[in-house]
Parts: C-alpha cells; sequence; structure tokens
C-alpha cells in the first residue's frame, strides 16, 4: 500500500517533466542488421512503448523529432563528410551491412531525425533552466553517435548528434559549461575531437576497451568482466571528479551489460539501472539530455527502458523477463482488429450484393476465414507494409491461393511482381491439439544481396527482411483468431530452428533435449557455418554421423508444462562433437 502510494508520487514528480524523443523512424531499416551485428533495430519501438505501457512516461511528454537541417550538421562536419552519407557504400560501412540493403534517404531520415531530436531536446533543456527547480531531463531513444569526427563517420555513428546540439546551443549564445558523461563501452573519441575547439566542456568516460589516451577526457578503462561492484566504484569517483556544469549529455550505453558481443564490461541489469540513477542523482541541478548510444545483445533495449524507468519515475523495479514488447503490442493491436476487417464479413457484403442481383465472385478465403483485403489490412496495421515501403517496395497485393497441402497466401510487390512473404498453411492436429501448420515461411527481400556477412542460408533464393519476429507473431495471432492452440512447424534445416528456439520447441522432450545440447556444441560458431556443418554431416552424436531430424516444433498460445526431466535427461546423454 504504502509503496504503491510512493510509486505514485514518484510518477507524479517525474513522470511530468521526462519529454521523451521519439519517432517509428528510429528503427532502422535495414533488414540484415540484427542478424549480422546484434543490433536490435526495434530498440526505440520496444522502449517507447514499453514506458508509455507502464507509465514511466506520460503520452503528452513524447516530442516528435525535426529533421536536422545540413547548415546544422556542417557546424561540426566537413562537406566531404556530408557529401559521402548520400551514398550506400559509405552508409554500408558505418552500419556493417552491405550497401544492397541501404535506402539511402530512409537512413538518412533517420540519422537526420536523431540529431534534430538531440538538438531540440538540449534546446528545450536549457530553455527550462531556472536555479530553484530541479534538473530537467530529456531521453531521446536514437543517438549519442559518440565515434563520428568532424572529417570521419565511426561504427553506427555517421554524425555527431552531441557535438551538432552542442553547436546549435553555442550558436544560440549559451555560454555555460558543457558536461559529457559518456557511459558506452566504448570510449568517446568522436566527441572529444569534435569539442576541442568548444571554450568550456568536461568529458568523463568510463569504457571496457582501451583505445589509448584521448585527450581532453578523464577515461577510466575497467577490465574485462569487471561487474557492477567495482564498475560503481568508478562510476562514483567519476561523479565526484566531475565540475559543475550547466548542461549535460549523457550517453547511457546499453553495451555495458553482460553478454554484450562487443562491450566487455559485463554489467547485469540491476547493476546498469543503479548507473542510471546514480548519474540522474548527482545531476539533480543540471538540465540533462540522456542518448542511448550502443547496445548489441537481446538485453539492450531493457537497458535503455531501465534508463527511461530511472529517469521517468526513479524505479529500481526490474522488467519482468517474460515480458516481450512486440507480444505487448501485438495483442493490443489485434484486440483492436475488427473481425469483419479481416474478411469474416465479407459473406455479409456478398449477401447483400446477391440481393441486389450483383455478380460477384466467390471470394476465396484463407483458412475459411481472411480475404485477401482482409490480410493486407492487417499487415498493414501491424506495421509490416510501413516497413517494407522503407526498404523501397510498394504497392502490394495479396493473393490466396489452393495448394496441394493446404493454402498459399502471398504478399507481392505490384511493380516487380516479386514475393515478399511467401506461406502455405493448414489447419492440423499435431500432439492432439488443433494447431496452425506452416508448411513454408519465406520472407524474401529481392532487392538486397548475399555477401560474406550475409552468406546465402539452406532453402534462401534471396537475402531475408529482417522481419520475422513480426511474422511469427502475426501467425500467434492468426491461430488465436482461428480458435487454433498454437502454432507448429517443422524445420528443415538447424539455422530454422536456431531461428525459432526462443518461440518454439520440439513436441517431444527427447528431441529437445538433443536439439539444446547441439545449441551447446554449435555455440560461438556463425550461424550459416553450423547450419552447414549440420548439414554436410560434420557433427556426430555419441561418436555416430548425425543427421538433422525433421521433427515437429510447436509454440502454444497458452503456456503448457514443460518436461525439463526428460529435456535435461536428453541433453546430457547426446554428446555432440564437431569434426573439423
Ligand atoms: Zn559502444
Amino acid at each position: 500500500m504504502l509503496a504503491s502510494m510512493e510509486n505514485r508520487v514518484r510518477r507524479w514528480l517525474y513522470a511530468r517533466d521526462l519529454a521523451v524523443w521519439y519517432a517509428p523512424e528510429y528503427r532502422w531499416p535495414l533488414s540484415a542488421l540484427e542478424a549480422s551485428t546484434g543490433f536490435q533495430p526495434r530498440r526505440a519501438d520496444y522502449v517507447v512503448w514499453f514506458l508509455l505501457e507502464r507509465r514511466a512516461a506520460a503520452a503528452r511528454n513524447l516530442r516528435r523529432p525535426r529533421r536536422a537541417e545540413y547548415e546544422e550538421l556542417a557546424r561540426v562536419h566537413t562537406p566531404e563528410l556530408l557529401d559521402s552519407l548520400g551514398q550506400a557504400e559509405t552508409l554500408g560501412r558505418i552500419f556493417s551491412v552491405d550497401p544492397s540493403d541501404i535506402p539511402v534517404d530512409e537512413v538518412m531520415k533517420g540519422i537526420r531525425l536523431a540529431c534534430g531530436a538531440t538538438i531540440d531536446a538540449a534546446r528545450e533543456m536549457l530553455s527550462g533552466l531556472n536555479p530553484r527547480m530541479v534538473g530537467r531531463r530529456a531521453l531521446n531513444l536514437m543517438g549519442g553517435f559518440h565515434h563520428a569526427r568532424p572529417e570521419v563517420a565511426g561504427g553506427f555513428c555517421p554524425v555527431n548528434d552531441v557535438a551538432v546540439a552542442v553547436a546549435a546551443v553555442r550558436a544560440d549564445g549559451f555560454s555555460g559549461r558543457i558536461l559529457v558523461l559518456d557511459l558506452d563501452a566504448h570510449p568517446p573519441d568522436g566527441i572529444a575531437a569534435c569539442l576541442a575547439k568548444d571554450p568550456s566542456f568536461w568529458i568523463g568516460s568510463i569504457s571496457g576497451s582501451d583505445w589509448g589516451t584521448i585527450p581532453g577526457v578523464d577515461e577510466t578503462v575497467l577490465p574485462e568482466r569487471t561487474g557492477d561492484a567495482a564498475y560503481l566504484a568508478a562510476l562514483d569517483g567519476l561523479l565526484a571528479r566531475m565540475p559543475a556544469g550547466e548542461l549535460a549529455f549523457v550517453i547511457a550505453g546499453g553495451d555495458v551489460l553482460e553478454g554484450d558481443p562487443i562491450g566487455r564490461l559485463g554489467l547485469s541489469l540491476e547493476g546498469c539501472r543503479e548507473r542510471d540513477l546514480r548519474v540522474a542523482d548527482t545531476l539533480f541541478r543540471v538540465p540533462s539530455v540522456w542518448l542511448p548510444a550502443g547496445g548489441y545483445s537481446p538485453d539492450a533495449w531493457r537497458a535503455l527502458a531501465g534508463t527511461g524507468l530511472a529517469l521517468g519515475i526513479r524505479s529500481r523495479a526490474p522488467i519482468p523477463a517474460k515480458y516481450d514488447p512486440l507480444v505487448a503490442k501485438f495483442s493490443a493491436i489485434a484486440r483492436s482488429l475488427a473481425p469483419e476487417k479481416l474478411g469474416a464479413a465479407g459473406e455479409e457484403m456478398d449477401e447483400v450484393a446477391h440481393e441486389l442481383h450483383l455478380a460477384t465472385p466467390r471470394r476465396q478465403l484463407l483458412l475459411g476465414f481472411y480475404s485477401a483485403e482482409g490480410l493486407e489490412h492487417a499487415l498493414h496495421r501491424y506495421g509490416i507494409l510501413g516497413e517494407l515501403r522503407r526498404m523501397g517496395y510498394g504497392p502490394f497485393r495479396v493473393e490466396i491461393h489452393d495448394q496441394g497441402v493446404g493454402q498459399s497466401a502471398r504478399l507481392l510487390d505490384v511493380p516487380s511482381g516479386q514475393a515478399l512473404i511467401e506461406t502455405v498453411f493448414e489447419r492440423r492436429e499435431i500432439a492432439g491439439a488443433r494447431m496452425l501448420y506452416v508448411h513454408w515461411l519465406a520472407l524474401r527481400n529481392p532487392r538486397a544481396r548475399f555477401s560474406p556477412e550475409r552468406p546465402q542460408l539452406p532453402g534462401q533464393d534471396v537475402p531475408g527482411l529482417g522481419l520475422s519476429r513480426e511474422v511469427l507473431e502475426i501467425l500467434q495471432r492468426m491461430a488465436a483468431r482461428l480458435g487454433l492452440e498454437g502454432i507448429a512447424f517443422r524445420p528443415a534445416a538447424y539455422h530454422l530452428a536456431f531461428g525459432g528456439r526462443e518461440a518454439l520447441r520440439f513436441v517431444d522432450p527427447a528431441r529437445q533435449g538433443r536439439f539444446e545440447a547441439l545449441v551447446e556444441v554449435l555455440h560461438g560458431l556463425p550461424l550459416v557455418e553450423a547450419t552447414r556443418a549440420v548439414a554436410e554431416g560434420r557433427v556426430r552424436l555419441n561418436g555416430e554421423g548425425y543427421q538433422w531430424e525433421t521433427d515437429e516444433m510447436v509454440r502454444w498460445l497458452e503456456p503448457r508444462p514443460v518436461d525439463r526431466a526428460t529435456i535435461e535427461t536428453a541433453k546430457a546423454s547426446s554428446r555432440f562433437t564437431l569434426a573439423q
């Protein structure tokens, strides 16, 4: 009772003034990004959905960014750098993806929106400056591009939004000291280079990578897997050395987390939250702009959402491990999608037409429920068509056909005639339950090319779309609407089972145990290598040659008890080895 009262007071005190800058375009439209770098392209979406749902941020405090003007970028960056950003090759190098995967204008829009937001956040924080008030806080859900220098871009950092914002407030006449607290796992080399001539600044940083001395930075390099206690002690030391200032930028990097493939500091989510709370407390009277910077592990969105919880309601409450923002969001969209919009009402329409003696061809319904129009409308509502349009596709058309084994639904890009999404389904009984059985599912990005970073996987004729999370979730919603108990498919190769392993499991617990043992042995190999090793018979099970078993994997709508004991027994008795 008391705790909930306290939470309400905190919400009232804090959520009132946490301004959050966010645009749907913060999702990078790069289909290979997640697979090749681990960066979660949906991070900003996940965080804003979560913060609004938990009321850590108020809808009225959401700010829609504007695109930074080239004139504003040019205060910091050379014309040569800005020119080069118009080329897919340059952006491909920055984001570690093939140039064929870069829709230049859409990517530039995201970059300019992030910069515009950092500038406007800094301006808004300064405009509210009042010595008696507590410091105001702004959170921009994209930005902290701290590696970009005046003349050179850095990894994931096309331009330096912090330096661009500093230049903007200086141009406005602000002369106070600017503090930059860089708590990403990597040092602020770009910010230091950009601010070198600024009249009044201080940069403090804690990182887990030694990039040598960086002039102008109070830099602490901590050893690999430092962990929470030693990190927070170093942070206390840095905060004690921080001078007074009138505007702060906090780079609250998510790559400090344990399990990050690039950052090495090994913080827990609790440690990361404590980092943010200590900084927020120290900056209590200093207006501050918080930025997410890096984060390449599956939990990186939780680090940023945690920053929002710390700033918005000063909360230490963990984000439940089972909370999945995409599931929460798509469930809400599904509830708002009326069945008659999906095809079910087509029958009524047809009756009207019949009474008016209008000849209407019988509408073909997928699984007896969805019309082609209804499916297209649903794909629009779930944001799939919008993402595909950003990748340069559209207009679209959905086609439904009967197949020998079920029915197919295809989403076509009309201008090229290419299928972007292809599925073949039927209702089928699996393990005594009525399931939506997926015979075939292909997400196709015919504009993209295979490359060394993005090799061809078995069954692929073109690279994927990077939308499999969304499509899997939509299939779940379809199963629910049809009154089925879940979805099922038979992974024809290792990578398909691996890709689905967080949501689906093998029906047979012993098979699940063998699969988990195999995943452990292949851990650390790039997915394409692991898939090939299995397909080419280079994996042995208990000394014998192993052939991939194409058994059924399922995802139940209502969670079912897991026979963990049988899984563990099978796992323990399955000794996989990998022949070189
Ligand atoms: Zn980093």
